[in-house]
């Protein structure tokens, strides 16, 4: 084997919130990833060819068999994430809508498109563009959202007339699996949707020879995917890490401001892309803020997910992940914050963190400029918005912010300074949901986005005809060159960009 796997390897999968190995998935070798992408290939002339229609029946099934086995999808999710219940079933139906809304949406957004040109050139020319899906689309997720982020992007690709393979994250692959029993209970195509477990080397071998990354994961890894993906010169959409922060104006609803606040940290134990990783808070506002936020967030429970309401922050699912959100805090106290809230590991069996509330925090600390990913909150007091936003953009990330004020007018003039993909304005995190808006991050958070007319249109190759339906014999501008044409051309180019039709031409 040159890269992945020996034939046979396995992994194991463990439940974060317990340690407990809970099952062991395929290290699909390079060889087995190549053979997954050719038969892909294979099935992708007959899926494309498929009418609007009849795809969209496919995605009926597999909606009504999402929310039909929706207990199942929830306890894996649970399970192999350690995520709470409440979070779990977000992915689902989430999924559920982007069937229906990709299944709706795509005609209309992958329709032939009409040219009109003006140009002296080519008039009277009937011209249109259509879109072709790309062929194969691997998707590689991570291990925050194993449906959402992963199952949740091929949906799209589908929908445009692709064939994917999946490459879920090695920590979390159960679920993507029960989605390949899905495409077989609900009478898909065979190897339309293929799911390939493993680690990087998998996911190495997907960008080797699918003929479209889909990437979520971290800024790291995505950085080597678009260089081979630049290398093999095939299209990739990134969506990478965040740093992603709240502003508190002096006019907003305090109870809101928290409420936000608190749901866009700790959903999901912090664990999100666009997870609110910092906050600042106008000086008129702060004190009366954080005695609200600090009297709320000592509220939040923690512990292992055990059903409906057993805790509002489940584990961190990935063993490192431990020790930077430990290095975030410890830096963060050693340079002058204070912990309101938790601060600490809790105790095993499972690994858990303590939500927790820090203060008196600044940019030279690591919890306000990289990456925490975790139920921690760094709150920082500041002059005005002024600063906010400039301290926002501090920012090697630009994913998502929020801004919560009852001017809205105020918010959107501060939203549209700052830098990053999207804001929201009262709310957080809520905008993934809306499928027709774009989500995609800037600066290192990454390249391209999903959802919108552009995560559709992006996981197909564009192209233009162009037809003269009344051919001359031959045209004004051709070889042999003739003094008339060339008058004939200049006439028009005045009419129609210069000194007009009474215009002197020379
Ligand atoms: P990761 O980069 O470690 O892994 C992501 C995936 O890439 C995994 O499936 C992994 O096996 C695979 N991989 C590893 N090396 C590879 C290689 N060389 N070539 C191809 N694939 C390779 O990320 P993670 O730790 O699983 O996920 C957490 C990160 O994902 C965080 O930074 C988070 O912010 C980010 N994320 C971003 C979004 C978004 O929409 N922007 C959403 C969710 C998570």
């Amino acid at each position: 084997m040159t890269d992945g796997a020996p034939a046979g390897a396995r992994i194991a999968v463990d439940n974060p919130a317990t340690g407990e190995v809970v099952g062991h998935v395929p290290d699909t070798s390079a060889d087995e990833v190549a053979g997954a992408v050719a038969r892909a290939r294979r099935a992708q002339r007959d899926w494309a060819e498929l009418d609007a229609r009849s795809r969209a029946e496919f995605f009926a099934r597999g909606r009504r068999w999402l929310m039909a086995h929706r207990q199942e999808i929830v306890d894996s999710l649970v399970e192999e994430n350690g995520k709470a219940q409440e979070d779990a079933i977000v992915e689902i139906v989430y999924c559920a809508s982007a069937f229906a809304y990709w299944a709706k949406q795509a005609p209309r957004l992958l329709a032939r498109t009409r040219m009109r040109t003006l140009s002296p050139f080519v008039l009277g020319r009937a011209m249109y563009t259509r879109r072709v899906p790309i062929g194969v689309v691997g998707v590689i997720g991570p291990w925050n959202n194993p449906l959402l982020n992963s199952f949740g992007d091929a949906i799209p690709a589908l929908a445009a007339g692709n064939t994917v393979v999946l490459k879920p994250s090695e920590h979390t692959p159960l679920t993507a699996l029960l989605m390949e029993r899905m495409a077989r209970e609900c009478g898909w195509p065979k190897d339309v949707f293929q799911v390939v477990t493993g680690a990087g080397a998998t996911g190495r071998a997907l960008v080797d020879t699918a003929d479209f990354v889909m990437f979520t994961g971290s800024t790291r890894t995505g950085r080597l995917v678009a260089a081979r993906a630049g290398e093999r010169l095939i299209p990739c959409s990134l969506e990478l890490g965040g740093k992603d922060a709240l502003l508190v104006l002096s006019d907003a609803s305090l109870e809101r401001a928290v409420n936000v606040t608190i749901q866009g940290a700790l959903s999901n134990g912090g664990q999100m892309c666009t997870s609110v990783e910092r906050v600042y808070v106008e000086e008129a506002v702060y004190d009366a803020y954080l005695d609200l936020l600090h009297e709320r967030f000592r509220q939040v429970t923690s512990g292992r997910p055990a059903g409906l309401g057993s805790t509002d922050v489940g584990a961190v699912t990935f063993p490192p992940q431990l020790a930077v959100i430990e290095d975030h805090v410890q830096d963060a106290l050693s340079k002058g914050a204070r912990v309101l809230v938790g601060g600490h590991a809790a105790p095993g069996p499972g690994r858990f963190f303590e939500p927790t509330l820090l203060v008196d925090v600044d940019h030279t600390m690591k919890c306000m400029r990289e990456e925490t990913f975790g139920p921690t909150l760094p709150v920082m007091k500041v002059a005005d918005a002024e600063e906010a936003v400039r301290l926002v953009n501090d920012s090697d990330y630009g994913l998502q912010a929020t801004i919560v004020g009852s001017d809205t007018r105020r918010a959107r003039r501060l939203a549209e300074r700052i830098e990053a993909g999207c804001v929201t304005i009262n709310d957080a995190q809520t905008n993934y949901m809306a499928l027709g808006l774009p989500m995609g991050g800037w600066k290192d958070s990454g390249l391209g986005v999903r959802h919108g007319a552009e995560g559709i249109r992006k996981y197909t190759r564009l192209q233009s005809v162009s037809t003269n339906r009344f051919p001359m014999r031959r045209d004004p501008h051709m070889i042999p060159y003739e003094p008339s044409g060339y008058r004939l051309m200049l006439r028009l180019a005045d009419v129609l960009y210069g000194a007009g039709l009474r215009g002197r031409t020379k």
